[in-house]
Order: C-alpha cells, then structure tokens, then sequence
C-alpha cells in the first residue's frame, strides 16, 4: 500500500483504521472484492482531438456503488486493474507515477473547491509494466459520483436505439438531476437537463481558469456529466501566465491549451446535446434550434463566473462595469512580464500591496516568490486604478486581505515538486515527501504556508515541463 485517503474514506462513512494492512492491500488491488460488488467495465465512445471512436475503460473497472452517511451515492472504481473487453492493444496496467499523480492533483483540486474524482488509495501491484522502460505497477481506487461521460451518451447515441437512449437518459436524470424528473414533458426534461449539465461544466471550467489548471485532454469521453474533473493524465498547473500554455506531449496543435478550454468545453457540450435531439423534438431541425439556443447560453454563463471569480481574486464583491478591463489589463500585464499566476495574486492578497511597488518588503510578508511577484509587480498605473476600485468597495483593508487571502492560493501543486516527491517514490521508495505535499495542498490558504518552499516557483533553470498520459 503506497496511499490510503483516511480523509476521504471518513467523508464517505468508511473507516480502515482497524482493519490489517494485508485485507486493506487485498481489498484495494481488488484481490478481496466487498460482499454484493459485481464488478463491470463501462462502454463509451469519445471524440479524441475531435474524431470519433469507440472506447471503453480500458485499464479500469466499476467495482461499485457506494452511499455515503450524507446520502451522496458515489462509484467506486479502479484504474490500472488490468485487461478488460475494451482494452485493444493496452495491457490494462498502469504505473506507480501517474497513478500517484493523480492522487496529488485530485487532493490539490478538491481543497483549492473544484469539483474533481479523487483517489481513495493506491496500491503497487508487485508486477513490472513496460512503458519506456520498466516500471512498478500500480493500481488506484477512484471515488466518482459517476462515471457516465459526454462519450457514455455518445456510445448510446451512436447505437441508435430510441428505447436504450430513454432509458439511459432517465437513468442519468434520476442520478445527476432528481428533481427534473417531476416534469411530465420529455422535451422540457431533457432540455432542463442539457442545461443543468451545461452550467456545471461552465462553473468546472471557470474554476479551472481560476486556478490556473490546465486539463490536457479534454476529449469527449474525459468529460464527466456530474461535472467533475476526471482523467488526470497530462495535466498541470500553469506557472507562468500565458493563454497559449500547452504541457501535453501530444497535444501538438494547442487544441487542449489553457486559453482555450471554455471553448472545447463548449464543443464537448455541443457534442452531448446531438446525442440528445430525438428526445427534444422529434422534428429534428426544430430540435437543433432549440439546443442551440440553449448552448447560446453557455458563453454569458462562463463569462460571468469567470469575471465573478476574478473579482473575488481582486477582493471585489460588488459588480462594476469596468471590472473586465481591470482584469484584461492585469492578464494582459502578466502574459506580457512572465508573471506566475498563483504567485501574482498571492502577493496582491497581502497586507501592503496596495502601496507603491517594492513597499512589499517591510510589510512582514511570508514568501520570498510572493515579494519578488509584487516587486517586480503590476504597474503603478494599474495599482492605482484597483486601489481606487477598492475603495469605491468600501472595505477595511484587512478585510479585503481576508476576502481574497480565502480565494488565492498560496500553494499549488507545483510541476517540479511533483516531479520531485514522484522521483523519491519511485528512485528510493521514500514516501515521506509525498504525504509532505499532499498534505499541505490540503490547506492551500493557509498563510504562512506550512512550508514555504512549496509556495515557490519552479527555479528559472527548470525548462519547459512536459507531461504524458500516463498510458
Ligand atoms: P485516456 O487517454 O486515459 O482517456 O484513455 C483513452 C482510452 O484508452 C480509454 O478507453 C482507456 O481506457 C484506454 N487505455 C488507456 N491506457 C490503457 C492501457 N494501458 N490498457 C488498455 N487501455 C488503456
Ligand atoms: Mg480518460
């Protein structure tokens, strides 16, 4: 056993506290399945970079259902379990790294507030998986209210079986939108639920744009309708700003990049919407008008989360109309000094940084990476225009630290020490510096944070940083 979440486990009513290491190791590398689990492997199909294929878990299996003490149903589910009916040419294993990655990235996701699938634990197989080269094989348990996809509705859809698709469509109704089952009319339930879907995965990718996340593969099939993050394969967190920031090794064209997932999001929903038509109107043009105009909305509905949120990150809470010129203008200053997102607005977070640039210094700051953002800060000009900004806020200026030191990260699961906590599970089996991490970016907010260095951008000499998917 490499990781078990006692956080998560406790959230979902499970205690492994008293139970052997060795039926704790048998449960989560599925050798002992739970009494009544049957386990299956889901069917799906996706748009991979914008074609078509049929899929399916490849490498992972639905162990089952679980119902948390708040009576939150959830999925139980592993990755890395080996060979299943839809694992083409893949052995169905994965490796210790990425599976660990994802553990780190869920844990940062969840505490930063964004929706996400999070691993419940992460065992070595004791086999040897041939990627490049040799590695240990991992498997992981990963905790979902579901697993049902753009790609799942795809899969139905592609099968063209009006019955099936009803079917499937209330099934995901009942579980991700309840209360759309009262209304009588077909049309306006599925359309409600379009909508409702929709306005998730708008609020999921406002906040990933918040935080800086960049998802690497936002195939069809890696977007969940419960809203949730899943896959996380190629993903990372930006460092420095820039709308073009692109990590994935395969992702040559950018399509995935930071600045453009609102957009993919939108193609993604536009995709989930044709699976569903012959359920809106049975007159298909007519159909289309109407999910188009519901997709119309998906572009206001960001872009005022998004804004709302950068407001928040400025320490605003009413609504002015030149808010977005505000945040243009320091995006744009960013993009063009190389700024690091996450320490930008950490630093303007602080007591004193509405003063003049450099007054940071003597104002009892925590971090070095937050001084040297300001210092070399915004420009007066811009300053000078939030500070009055603020003040026609109204608020005490340690309340405007409070409001946005709530909202800005000081520590990020930054590339290079998840590199580096990954490096020593694997070089020397030292675990030590993974739960370091882990359990600091479970208090992201936390100021001073418990360890400074994490607060830190990667050294200048670190290079670009290239991520894989894990496959
Ligand atoms: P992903 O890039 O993780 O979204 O995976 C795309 C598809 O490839 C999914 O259907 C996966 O289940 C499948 N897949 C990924 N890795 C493996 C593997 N090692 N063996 C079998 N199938 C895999
Ligand atoms: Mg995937």
């Amino acid at each position: 056993m490499v990781a078990v979440n006692h956080a998560l486990a406790s959230e979902l009513g499970l205690d492994f506290r008293g139970a052997r290491e060795s039926e704790l190791a048998a449960l989560f590398a599925g050798q002992a399945l739970p009494p009544g689990a049957e386990p299956i492997a889901q069917a799906y199909a996706g748009h991979q970079f914008g074609h078509f294929t049929m899929l399916g878990d490849g490498r992972a299996i639905l162990l089952g259902e679980h119902i948390a003490p708040d009576g939150r149903r959830v999925d139980l589910h592993f990755k890395g379990s080996g060979r299943t009916a839809f694992s083409r040419a893949g052995d169905g294993r994965a490796v210790l790294g990425p599976m660990l990655r994802e553990y780190i990235m869920g844990e940062a996701m969840h505490a930063l507030g964004v929706p996400t699938t999070r691993v419940l634990a992460v065992v070595t197989t004791g086999e040897a998986v041939q990627r490049e080269s040799l590695r240990p094989g991992a498997m992981l348990l990963r905790v979902a209210s579901s697993h049902l996809r753009v790609g799942t509705f795809e899969f139905v859809a592609a099968l063209r079986q009006e019955e099936m698709l009803r079917q499937f469509v209330s099934y995901a109704i009942e579980r991700h939108e309840p209360e759309l089952l009262a209304e009588p009319s077909e049309a306006v339930r599925t359309l409600a639920f379009l909508r409702a879907v929709m306005l998730r995965q708008a609020s999921l990718v406002a906040k990933w744009q918040l935080v800086g996340f960049v998802h690497g593969v936002m195939n069809t099939d890696n977007m969940t309708i419960s809203g949730e993050t899943i896959d996380y394969g190629p993903c990372a967190f930006m460092d420095t700003y820039h709308r073009d920031t692109v990590f994935s090794s395969i992702d040559s064209g950018g399509r995935y990049a930071y600045g453009q997932q609102p957009r993919v999001a939108l193609w993604n929903l536009t995709r989930f919407a044709e699976t569903l038509l012959s359920l809106i109107d049975t007159d298909r043009p007519k159909a289309i008008e109407r999910a188009t105009e519901c997709l119309e909305s998906f572009a206001p509905s960001f872009s005022e989360l998004w804004l709302n949120g950068m407001r928040a990150k400025l320490g605003l809470e009413r609504a002015e109309a030149d808010d977005l010129e505000l945040v243009r203008e320091l995006l744009t200053w960013m993009e063009s000094a190389e700024a690091d997102f996450t320490s930008t607005f950490s630093a303007l977070a602080q007591p004193g940084a509405l003063g003049e640039p450099g007054a940071l210094e003597g104002a009892g700051s925590s971090s070095s990476a937050n001084v040297a953002a300001l210092s070399a800060g915004p420009p007066r000009e811009w300053r000078l225009k939030w500070r009055s900004r603020l003040e026609r806020e109204g608020v005490s200026d340690a309340a405007r630290v409070a409001r946005m030191q709530s909202v800005n990260p000081s520590v990020i699961p930054r590339n290079h020490r998840v590199e580096e906590v990954l490096s020593a599970v694997e070089l020397s089996g030292d675990l030590a510096p993974l739960h370091a991490l882990v359990d600091a970016l479970r208090t992201p907010m936390l100021r001073p944070p418990r360890d400074p260095r994490l607060a830190e951008p990667p050294p200048p000499d670190c290079g670009p940083y290239r991520t894989f998917c894990g496959t």
